[in-house]
């Protein structure tokens, strides 16, 4: 099943995401940012993490976001960082996964 994120919010805690299915998950940013698997973030042939976690502030938060066709969405954080595309199905994963993320519904 292909579930799309019906709406977006940038909370104080969070991003929240309703999702087409009825889910709501809000997401911590600096946990979100973490999770990021952007070229610069992830070394594309390997996989592996290149992200120095040191160098993403505490306090780091979404301060804006753009739909990207109907399957990710890309934010902008407050570090500068932009290049990170969040695959819906990668959004479900990590709230699956996740312990951080916070089921609202
Ligand atoms: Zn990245």
């Amino acid at each position: 099943m292909h579930v799309t994120a019906k709406e977006v919010e940038l909370t104080g805690e969070g991003v929240r995401i309703v999702w087409q299915d009825g889910r709501v998950y809000v997401y911590p940013y600096r946990h979100l940012r973490l999770q990021c698997a952007c070229a610069g973030c992830v070394e594309e042939m390997t996989g592996r993490s290149i992200l120095n976690v040191a160098s993403v502030p505490n306090d780091v938060i979404v301060v804006d976001w753009i739909p990207v066709g109907r399957y990710a969405l890309q934010f902008l954080w407050s570090d500068g960082h932009q290049t990170g595309i969040y695959p819906f199905e990668m959004l479900l994963r990590i709230a699956q996964q996740d312990d951080a993320v916070v089921r609202e519904d």
